[in-house]
């Protein structure tokens, strides 16, 4: 709870009280309506938290909905409206809808005179917004009436989402004739990236969602947009894959072409093409354009052409997030030496965590531990080519040594998905940028090319069942914004073919005899000592280069399968084995010792249930959509109800 106000302030408080003002308004159950007569008034400091990013810090008593303190204000059910319309609305209008809110609620206040939010602002917002109300049966809140509580322009009102807009205005209006599809190559402020976001989910409503998946250190959201046929929900064999951009705050291009990535799934997805429709029914694709939007910030305050090597790479603790995983690259060589000791689903050590660790390396870390992630790249700039793990040197003395993985051919199928098809990493000319990898067919192992530890592609697949591979998307990190459109076309192919390896290879469900799944199994492979575990649902995904592989399912209690499993060469869906494992009579003496799982110290809060819960912060608006049991009231009914004195009647259609 914030701290109650000074004394002066109270004074200031009982004054405005004494004014004339409430009249009371018999249609809106109680609430006292008629907005002030008068624009002078007495500008305190804006103290609410719902309202402290918006655009002006002084406010004034008694508002337009006539509350006579921060107090009241703070308690009234509109306040509470504000506080969660975020979930309420599952993100869509906002912050927009609440920062209008709140230009009602705590009216601007400056140089003694009542400042009034533009009705054409709030008419733009209801035109977009009254669809979200409707989903969710909500009448359109009383106190955002265009006609009653904001102005004209001729009458000098203001914009009270000018923030959000960051002067950019024209940015968001669309020229007339061009469809609401259309992609704008620019380079995208946290605010524009964040709109561009939800305005496609919104768009895309039942194919796509946005949720956060944390915070960075200076609190922005880190924003993910979700493409599925259930958005929401893993289904079961699906596979899931993931894209980020921007975890060096200065190498921008991934940044903007996952933001063009998102626009341009969501319009072929309506205009229907076969296949983006196709991928975005048989695939879950989760993209965070920004890992790191605080370092973004100081790069982008310098702007494209006179940005640093390093200006904006950390993020605001000063961190390299690329650095900031735990380093179970070492454990692995460790291990690797002792036969029949795991050395894949590594636990996270202890001493890691007494070390300083971002908020936004958590953040990833435990959006690992809740979604099977199967695919992952992680978008870079600096130079032109795809390297892949490990990236942290068999010798710790070696800066430059080839250091495989034991799938070390599929991490060279899938980087060769990236680079093939992309017309820069394909050309022939060795002074191009990147040229000195053309050899190699611009693909390198990461620790050939340079040695570092912390990496996240290492921890990737050393901590869970994900591969995940490093593109650098070319020499400039921060491009003038003319050299956008040619790099997202560059690389659109690329990521689209990308995507789609996630089903090479085989996937299945283990079961035991009575068709209950198996979650936790382990799924081996002859020759390649990784292991892939399955998912709750008893689901699991193993990518393999083409070839013959003799493949196992094992778990604790049950005999170990075998199957031999034929891939070929231009296979591009995934073979579905499934294994039906039977019980062990006499124990689970057929199972490898395994790595302890857990620590007794769990900093991540241990996962959460699959697909869901996503966001940080479960709240009690998240059993959302259940009836509520009291009858006919819609299901956010009792929420209002249980935290306000004031029951928002207003808040009903009927
Ligand atoms: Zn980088």
């Amino acid at each position: 709870m914030p701290p109650p106000p000074p004394l002066l302030l109270l004074a200031v408080l009982v004054a405005a009280a004494a004014r004339p003002g409430c009249e009371f308004d018999g249609s809106l159950a109680g609430e006292c309506h008629r907005p002030p007569a008068a624009d002078s008034a007495t500008c305190v400091d804006l103290q609410l938290r719902t309202c402290s990013d918006a655009a002006y810090n002084h406010t004034t008593f008694p508002t337009p909905l006539q509350h006579r303190s921060r107090e009241a204000v703070e308690t009234s059910s509109e306040y509470i409206l504000l506080s969660v319309l975020h979930q309420l609305l599952e993100g869509q209008c906002n912050p927009d809808l609440r920062l209008l809110g709140c230009a009602v609620l705590a009216p601007r206040c400056e140089g003694g005179r009542v400042r009034r939010p533009c009705r054409h602002v709030c008419e733009g917002l209801r035109e977009a917004c009254q669809p979200a109300f409707d989903a969710i049966d909500m009448a359109w809140p009383y106190f955002l009436d265009c006609h009653r509580y904001f102005k004209r322009e001729d009458e000098g009102c203001y914009d009270p989402l000018e923030k959000l807009r960051g002067g950019l205005e024209a940015d968001e209006v669309l020229p007339s004739g061009l469809p609401p599809t259309f992609i704008r190559f620019s380079h995208h402020s946290y605010a524009q990236m964040a709109r561009v976001l939800r305005r496609t989910a919104a768009r895309c409503a039942h194919v796509a969602r946005t949720y956060s998946i944390g915070r960075s250190f200076d609190g922005r959201d880190l924003l993910v947009i979700e493409f599925s046929s259930r958005p929401g929900q893993h289904e079961l064999m699906e596979p899931e894959v993931k894209l980020i951009g921007n975890i060096h705050g200065n190498e921008v291009a991934g940044r903007e072409m996952l933001i063009y990535l998102t626009q341009y799934l969501c319009s072929e997805y309506l205009l229907g093409n076969p296949r983006i429709q196709r991928l975005l029914n048989t695939t879950r694709i989760h993209l965070l354009p920004s890992m790191n939007p605080d370092g973004y910030e100081v790069a982008a305050a310098e702007g494209a052409g006179y940005n640093g090597w390093t200006s904006g790479r950390q993020n605001a603790q000063n961190l390299d997030l690329n650095r900031n995983f735990p380093d179970l690259t070492s454990e692995y060589y460790r291990l690797a030496g002792t036969r029949s000791v795991r050395s894949d689903h590594i636990p996270i050590p202890e001493h890691y965590w007494w070390g300083k660790v971002a908020p936004e390396t958590k953040a990833i870390m435990k959006w690992m531990q809740t979604i099977p992630f199967v695919l992952s790249a992680s978008l870079h700039g600096g130079d032109l080519v795809v390297s892949y793990p490990f990236d942290f040197s068999k010798h710790p003395q070696e800066e430059k040594m080839f250091s495989p993985t034991p799938d070390e051919k599929t991490f060279k199928l899938l980087s060769r998905a990236y680079a093939e098809v992309h017309p820069m990493m394909m050309d022939r000319s060795e002074n191009r940028c990147g040229g000195n990898f053309l050899k190699r067919g611009s693909i390198i192992n990461g620790a050939d090319w340079y040695s570092f530890t912390g990496g996240m592609s290492d921890f990737n697949y050393l901590h869970t069942n994900c591969f995940e591979i490093t593109v650098e998307l070319g020499c400039v990190k921060f491009p003038p914004e003319e050299a956008l459109y040619t790099i997202w076309q560059h690389n659109k192919e690329s990521l689209l073919n990308f995507v789609e390896t996630v089903h090479r290879g085989i996937k299945g469900v283990v079961m035991d005899k009575y068709g209950k799944p198996v979650k936790n199994a382990r799924i081996l492979v002859k020759g390649i000592r990784h292991d892939i575990t399955t998912a709750p649902d008893g689901d699991y995904w193993r990518l393999l280069p083409p070839g013959t592989h003799i493949v196992i399912a094992q778990a604790p209690g049950y005999a170990r399968l075998i199957k031999k499993v034929i891939i070929p060469a231009r296979m591009k869906r995934a073979g579905r084995v499934d294994f039906i494992l039977q019980p062990l009579g006499v124990g689970p003496k057929n199972f490898l010792p395994g790595l302890r799982r857990t620590g007794p110290h769990d900093p991540l809060g241990g996962a959460s249930p699959l697909g869901e819960g996503t966001e940080p912060n479960p709240d009690p608006l998240r059993a959302r959509r259940q009836p509520s049991a009291g009858g006919s009231k819609p299901w956010w009914w009792s929420y209002f109800t249980s935290l306000s004195a004031h029951r928002p009647r207003w808040l009903l259609k009927y």
